[in-house]
């Protein structure tokens, strides 16, 4: 049962190996779910929000330490970046709960990615949007939505932030909006905007945000795509895109447990194609390669989107069906067999019979087989379908004890 066969090729375990630790590390909350990635940005978030909340309670209770905030406009602020930070905490606690319950919530991830985003401009209206620390926090929260968070949510919450950002810069240069009223001395004028600063140096600054966050944003796109292609090659067989043996292995392990942890049973299927050799001799590889290729075809159409269809090796396959008892999974494996039999596959010009032998075995409720011991038991049977006359199911029984060892 040894599954160096079906290991994926070496380039794969290679750039796994040469990965170094602190990478993987950080590739690590890229493979959690919606809601734990969004809760991520959210906590790096909190700690900077109750900063900024304690740090103008303080001021205000000790106003000689802040010469350069106008008092009146501090507990505006204080109110302000108090209930941001309420917001937040309440938003974090949000996420806490969604973890569990709704794991792939992208309503969870637009808040979190609009709440990122759009803050720095609420700050930005007391102290200045130009400033750099305004700058660096917009910037900060787009690059990790975009990192973290789904595409086109990232999206939309820069979207949020930089929409803010041109309405009330409009509204400044308007007069409409007083410029950096928490300031004494307003970096750009007590008065307001002077000119067309915010167009001209304050639109490059933005877009100079953008032009990061598009690059990132690129990055990014590049890296998952690549990891998907990495976990698909890692999971199937070239030949026939079934799962390869490994990935069945796992799984199968993994649905065991979770069988004997909740009590249903487990059926597996394992087939293997009746004199294959001949169809290769005679018709030659390449024909035999697009049989194995139309059976998984065939076979995957009658599935259901529980089930797994391994390649376990050359012309055997290997079926988990979940849920199905002994009886069950008899039945599912006849309905296969019956179906392969009656219906010639098209190997480009020809259409060609092909028949393959069933075993079936169970983890019923109560029992307590591993996947070695089941695999075992479905080969057992599979063997006693060959020498019975192949095309036909044949299920584990005790008599089968002996050959499965
Ligand atoms: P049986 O009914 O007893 O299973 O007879 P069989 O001919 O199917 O069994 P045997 O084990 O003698 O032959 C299996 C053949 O499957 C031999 C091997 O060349 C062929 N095979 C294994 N993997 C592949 C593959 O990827 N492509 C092709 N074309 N043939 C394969
Ligand atoms: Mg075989
Ligand atoms: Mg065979």
């Amino acid at each position: 049962m040894s599954s160096s066969s079906s290991l994926p090729p070496t380039a794969i375990r290679g750039a796994g190996a040469a990965r170094p630790r602190g990478a993987r590390l950080l590739d690590a909350p890229l493979g959690w779910s919606a809601v734990s990635r969004a809760l991520l940005l959210q906590g790096f978030l909190l700690p900077f929000l109750m900063l900024s909340f304690f740090e103008s309670t303080w001021f205000m209770l000790r106003p000689e330490l802040a010469p350069y905030f106008s008092i009146s406009d501090l507990a505006t602020y204080n109110a302000f970046i108090g209930a941001v930070t309420l917001y937040g905490t309440v938003l974090f606690a949000v996420g806490l709960y969604m973890r569990s319950h709704q794991p792939g919530s992208t309503l969870y991830q637009l808040l979190v990615a609009v709440f990122a985003c759009a803050w720095p401009i609420g700050a930005g209206y007391y102290f200045g949007l130009h400033i750099s620390g305004m700058i660096a926090a917009f910037l900060a929260a787009s690059v990790l939505a975009v990192v973290l968070l789904d595409r086109w949510v990232a999206l939309v919450g820069v979207l949020c932030g930089v929409t803010g950002a041109v309405v009330l810069s409009a509204l400044e240069q308007a007069r409409l909006v007083r410029h950096a009223p928490l300031l004494q001395s307003a970096p750009f004028g007590a008065q307001g905007l002077e000119g067309s600063w915010f167009w001209g140096v304050g639109a490059s600054v933005f877009m100079a945000c953008l032009l990061v966050i598009v690059l990132v944003d690129q990055l990014v796109r590049k890296e998952r795509a690549y990891a998907r292609l990495l976990r698909s090659l890692a999971v199937t067989d070239a030949l026939t895109g079934a799962a390869n043996r490994r990935h069945f292995i796992d799984s199968l392990e993994r649905e065991l447990q979770r069988a004997k942890r909740f009590s249903f049973p487990v059926g597996l299927v394992l087939l293997d194609i009746d004199r294959f050799k001949r169809v290769n001799d005679t018709l030659g590889h390449g024909v035999g390669d697009e049989v194995l290729v139309r059976v998984v075809e065939l076979l995957s159409a009658q599935l259901r989107e529980s089930d797994l269809l391994a390649r376990y090796g050359g012309e055997e396959f290997v079926l988990l069906l979940s849920h199905l008892g002994p009886e069950g999974a008899q039945d599912a494996a006849e309905r296969l067999r019956a179906i392969l039999s009656d219906n010639p596959l098209c190997v480009g010009e020809r259409e060609l019979r092909v028949t393959a032998s069933f075993g079936v075995a169970s983890l019923e409720v109560g029992e307590d087989l591993d996947v070695g011991a089941l695999l075992r038991r479905a080969d057992a049977a599979m063997y006693r379908a060959k020498r019975a006359g192949r095309d036909r199911v044949v299920a584990w029984s005790e008599d089968d004890e002996d050959t499965s060892g």
